[in-house]
């Protein structure tokens, strides 16, 4: 499924590659003390994570990976824990955590876009309900894999799934640790095995400057907002079936071998070409 079939109601600028014709409002100012919170030399993001990621279930919150369904859900729910109404991906606490210091900044991070490749024709071929239960297995699989890999999963919008890697939780090897997780994705969606997969997966990596924190008014959200962000979506949509798009500037942060099969990628609405990495499983 590419660009032209992303649902309408993504915000504008958001993580969505959406190519939408207005001009993205300028992202908010940046905070230095959001930026040490997010660069991990301030303590406090995520907090709870490493533990409450171990309790098995999806779907989880966001920021803490706190379990909204399964054996650990009445409990997170007692503890505020439980899915926010306005935006069920975080949790009442780690909302209000987010409330209490509104903002954001600019920080280096990098970003993954996966979607599954030709999710229209599947889903004609298969049938509703078989197609509701591959993208049921799809949410499940990449949050599992995502999560354990300490990646805050953004979205996912239809068959695609946003995460950013952040060096609050990944540490400053946040583009060696989206490229392992990559791998691990297409392997989690049967690539590499000889097999056909399950669900043909493109996954786009970039690293850069984006502006990370809360975004909204009436409905709040956690985000990364800018031309990274972009730039991410349109690898993914590049990125053939069991692909892996890594930019050049990610490539050399996560160290992978200049050998590997280079691509030279003119992406819509860019002057300069961009080399990409192809990887496989
Ligand atoms: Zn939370």
């Amino acid at each position: 499924m590419g660009s032209e079939s992303r649902p309408a109601s993504t915000p504008e600028g958001a993580t969505s590659g959406n190519e939408a014709a207005a001009p993205e409002p300028a992202p908010p100012a940046s905070d230095p003390q959001w930026r040490a919170i997010l660069e991990g030399t301030a303590g406090g993001f995520g907090s709870g994570r490493r533990f409450l990621r171990l309790i098995p279930s999806s779907p989880r919150c966001k920021l803490c990976a706190a379990p909204f369904a399964g054996p650990g859900a009445p409990v997170m729910r007692m503890v505020d824990r439980g899915p926010w109404a306005k935006n069920p991906t975080i949790c009442g606490f780690c909302f209000k955590e987010l409330e209490r210091g509104r903002g954001g900044a600019e920080i280096d991070l990098t970003l993954l876009f996966a979607d599954i490749r030709g999710s229209t024709r599947l889903g004609e071929s298969m049938g509703a309900a078989s197609f509701h239960q591959l993208m049921g297995r799809f949410y499940r699989e990449m949050t599992r894999v995502l999560v354990a890999r300490d990646a805050v999963v953004d979205k996912f919008v239809g068959d695609e799934v946003v995460a950013l890697f952040i060096p609050a939780l990944t540490g400053p090897d946040h583009a060696g640790r989206a490229v392992e997780t990559a791998r691990e994705m297409l392997k989690a969606t049967g690539h590499g095995d000889g097999a056909v997969p399950w669900a043909p997966l493109g996954i786009g990596i970039h690293t850069g400057p984006a502006y990370v924190g809360t975004v909204g008014d009436t409905v709040t959200d956690f985000t990364a907002l800018g031309d990274t962000v972009n730039v991410t979506a349109r690898l993914a949509s590049a990125a053939a079936g069991g692909e892996i798009l890594v930019s050049a500037h990610a490539s050399a942060l996560a160290g992978l071998q200049p050998e590997l099969e280079t691509r030279h990628l003119t992406l819509r609405g860019r002057e300069q070409p961009l080399d990409v990495r192809v990887l496989h499983v």
